[in-house]
């Protein structure tokens, strides 16, 4: 059975547009014959007009209608509820009901001929029983493939593992419904009909026209990336197992049907006989009966009756509307107003999970950070505004003016509409709402409506479950989310005796596994490494009135007794912060004065600026005629290349060196000893001395300095000085077999306290390396031991990027490991108006 439906559905799926034409013509030609011959022998329900107790036989159906429709709408309500999680599935979904609504509705009035007003009951009776999860499910198969190809075979095996359950069910469901046909009341007659027509309808558009256009769909969407986005978007982890029946219940099915189909065939031979003799005198009935005349207050009875059965109906299903439309809102939740004035109903906190193809929620894994919350950035629908129950301007303000309600009472459209007219300033969103995710929320929609976009733009920058409560006021402003960046690790690199696995957040491609190469190449003899300058650097510019004034200045600050208790000044702004000498340059009637202090395991920059106001206040009280000009003259020098931090040093200075063997160079690097050097010379000495660089005599320091900086959550800006390194290579041992290779980095800008060092991300990698936070016995050492780990991994990155540049291999590898396969397949040539296929070499 299997294989026929399988054989059946690649047919559906090869051949889409002849079986989705020939489904079409079927109905065209069911509905021409139908119009020439007499209706169906069913007998439709009348309103039994010219019976005293019409009313009350009426009331009793509506009754039941009523129930069958209020389940249709919760039964719809609830399988759609299901498919939300993705809006693939629920697209094609939706499809199949409509279209099968469609044929279901053509047979009805074409076969069954029963009147446009009754149609209503039998949609009702089709909804319900439409399998939507069977087509939710055939979607899902199809939605599981990678490829065209992988799709139309992932069809093919969806019926032919849905195919034989689905037609058994459709058997027995026909034929236990078809029972109530057999019932001989009147209105169970009816529905009985419908609920069977119902049936068939819905199996054969699910057999035929469903899977042809499913695979249609799917095809034409090739060009939209689909197979790409929807990775995404499905998240479905596809179990083939899970849709197999059980053959024990297909085998009481099986029988079932056959008893069923015994008493069908006794049965019907006699009824069918007298159907018509039935139903003639009824309808003859209620057409005498409708010329009657009929009193006002019957008529009105009688609407009322009908009435009542539509406001029952309508009161579960209004509610069900507004609850979709309005409190789905997947995220945040506005605190409910206990307050006497109109108040918007406020979304529950609500967390939506991304159901497996079996439907258990399943919680993805947590993108970044600490939040324990269990809420996901998924596949949700876009957030959507809540604008309807927005209040006016002023019943806003009122609600925000209020201290016990404040902001957290009002909805995100209505901080929204404060923010517009300035009652709230933007960048204090999550102060005012008193939630920072909530407030980075809002903040998002502040911006796609400033950006005029109608699709959400930042849908690919994530926001939720991330510690905003150490981001306010420390590292960022205006956040709108935070930026995932890959972070690899090199290692382990063997440092002054000790193994350490190096963390590296970067986009470059190569960078890792090079940098973990040098660390290979470095295992047998390691890395020795030593601190020899600490100290942050702040240079203020000061003005005097003329040279003479300025030059007394210099002389006074230069005196060792003023310097004692400038020193004392400085060192008493921090617990750590300790003044280690001033450098002072004059300028005509300008000094510029370099505070060098070493700040413990800080970077410092903040730590040293504090310390430099309070040395600037005293000096001041000497020379009142002193303008402090800036605290930051550009003689620190912060974030710019300056000769005088490659030459004084800032922050630490760091030095390492190692010595490799000559079979290393030769076995893992690909090279030989004497070509190394002889290219470090030529590139990183004489190719930077023409390029008259400063502090730039290295291969790429910069791309591990970086690296190692976004990972460990330092100021990713001071790479400019903390990049600043030499890079040297010697021949090393008797014969010169071995190489010595050096790294000179005299201003390595670094902490692990403070700054991003303290978010939680950037500390676990600090922990990695067992540097995180301060070192509460020998307050510093943390930062010095980072300093030196950077140097040492700039050792091995040099080491290898230099190898490959001496084997010739740098190309070839970047090309590998450093290029997108999307970006090479993306060339458009617009004249030909063709993709161009990739070059040679690329592939
Ligand atoms: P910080 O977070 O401003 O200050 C470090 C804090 O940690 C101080 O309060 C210090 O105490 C305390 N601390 C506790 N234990 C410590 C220990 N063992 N060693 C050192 N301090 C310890 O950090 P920062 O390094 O001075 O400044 C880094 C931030 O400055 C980064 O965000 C960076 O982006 C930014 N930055 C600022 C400027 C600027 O011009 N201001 C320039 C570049 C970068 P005390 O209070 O006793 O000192």
């Amino acid at each position: 059975m299997s294989t026929l439906f399988r054989i059946h559905g690649e047919f559906c799926t090869n051949h889409p547009w002849e079986v989705i034409v020939a489904t079409f013509t079927i109905i065209a030609c069911m509905l021409t014959i139908e119009r020439q011959n007499p209706g169906f022998p069913i007998r439709t329900q009348k309103p039994c007009l010219d019976c005293h107790h019409g009313i009350d036989d009426n009331s009793a159906d509506i009754i039941v209608m009523t129930i069958i429709r209020c389940l249709t709408v919760l039964y719809f309500y609830y399988q759609f509820r299901k498919l939300l999680s993705s809006k693939y599935v629920l697209g094609i979904a939706g499809l199949f009901t409509v279209f099968s609504s469609f044929v279901f509705t053509s047979a009805v009035l074409n076969i069954l001929r029963i009147k446009t007003s009754d149609l209503k009951d039998a949609l009702f009776f089709f909804l319900l029983l439409t399998d939507l999860p069977k087509a939710a499910t055939l979607a899902k198969f199809a939605l599981n493939a990678k490829n065209q190809n992988e799709m139309k075979n992932n069809i093919a095996k969806g019926l032919s593992v849905l195919g034989p359950t689905i037609t058994l069910d459709a058997v027995v469901e026909t034929l236990v419904i078809g029972v109530g046909t057999l019932s001989g009341v009147q209105r169970l007659e009816m529905l009985s009909w419908f609920a069977c027509l119902s049936v068939l309808v819905n199996y054969v558009v699910f057999m035929t026209f469903y899977p042809a256009c499913l695979s249609l769909i799917l095809e034409l969407s090739r060009w939209t990336n689909f197979y790409k986005a929807r990775e995404s978007l499905l998240n479905i982890a596809f179990k083939e197992e899970d849709h197999k029946s059980n053959p024990v219940v297909q085998r009481v099915k099986l029988i079932m049907s056959v008893g069923l189909l015994l008493v069908h065939a006794q049965s019907r031979w006699s009824f069918e006989n007298n159907d018509v003799h039935i139903m003639r005198p009824l309808v003859q009935q209620s057409l005498n009966r409708t010329e009657e005349l009929i009193s006002p207050h019957e008529l009105f009875l009688r609407w009322l009756t009908n009435s009542t059965n539509y406001i029952v109906l309508l009161v579960p299903l209004v509610i069900l509307v507004i609850k979709v439309l309005f409190f789905q809102e997947k995220v945040e939740s506005v605190k409910q107003i206990d307050k006497p004035m109109s108040k918007p109903k406020t979304p529950e906190v609500k967390s939506m999970p991304i159901f497996r193809f079996n439907d258990e929620p399943l919680f993805a894994d947590k993108q970044i950070q600490t939040s324990n919350t269990d809420q996901v950035e998924g596949d949700f629908p876009p957030d959507e505004p809540i604008s309807n129950l927005c209040r006016s301007l002023e019943d806003c303000l009122k609600v925000y003016n209020n201290i016990d309600l404040g902001a957290t009472a009002l909805s995100d459209d209505e901080v929204l509409l404060l923010i517009k007219n300035k009652h709230i300033a933007a960048y204090q969103v999550e102060k005012a709402v008193d939630d920072p995710e909530r407030g980075v929320g809002i903040r998002r929609k502040l911006l796609e409506r400033d950006l005029l976009v109608e699709s959400p733009v930042l849908k690919d920058l994530p926001y939720k479950n991330y510690d905003y409560s150490k981001v306010m006021g420390a590292c960022c402003e205006n956040v709108i989310g935070y930026m995932p960046v890959p972070v690899g690790y090199a290692g382990p690199l063997l440092l002054d005796g000790k193994e350490f696995h190096i963390p590296m957040a970067t986009t470059e491609g190569c960078l890792v596994a090079s940098t973990n190469r040098g660390c290979r190449a470095l295992r047998i003899n390691g890395v020795n490494s030593s601190v020899v300058g600490d100290g942050m650097t702040r240079g203020p510019v000061v003005r005097f009135p003329s040279i003479v004034r300025a030059s007394d200045a210099m002389k006074w600050m230069q005196d060792k007794e003023n310097y004692v208790k400038i020193k004392q000044q400085f060192d008493s702004s921090s617990r750590f912060a300790r003044l280690q000498r001033m450098t002072i340059k004059i300028a005509g009637r300008y000094l510029f004065v370099r505070f060098v202090a070493t700040t413990g395991d800080a970077m410092g920059m903040n730590m040293i600026s504090k310390g430099t106001e309070f040395s600037l206040k005293y000096v001041q009280q000497v020379f009142t005629d002193m303008e402090i000009m800036s605290l930051s003259g550009n003689f620190c020098t912060d974030k710019k290349s300056a000769a005088i931090n490659w030459i004084e040093g800032r922050g630490k200075s760091v030095v390492c060196e190692a010595v490799v063997p000559g079979q290393i160079i030769t076995d893992v690097l690909k090279t030989s000893v004497h070509a190394l050097i002889d290219v470090n010379n030529s590139k990183n000495l004489i190719g930077s001395a023409v390029a008259g660089s400063i502090g730039g005599f290295n291969a790429h320091a910069a791309n591990i300095v970086t690296a190692i900086f976004i990972a460990t959550g330092q100021d990713p800006a001071q790479n400019v000085s903390s990049s600043n390194c030499m890079t040297l290579m010697e021949a090393w041992g008797p014969s010169g077999e071995d190489l010595y290779i050096s790294c000179t980095m005299p201003s390595i800008e670094i902490g692990t306290i403070g700054g991003g060092t303290i978010l939680p991300a950037q500390g676990a990698c600090l922990d990695i390396l067992g540097v995180k936070g301060a070192n509460l016995s020998e307050p510093g050492a943390n930062a010095c031991q980072l300093a030196k780990i950077v140097c040492a991994t700039v050792l091995a990155g040099e080491l290898s990027l230099m190898s490959a540049l001496t084997a010739g291999h740098l190309v070839k590898s970047h090309l590998r490991h450093n290029r997108s396969t999307t970006l090479l397949l993306q060339a458009f040539d617009r004249s030909k108006n063709m993709y161009l296929p990739p070059c040679k070499d690329n592939i």
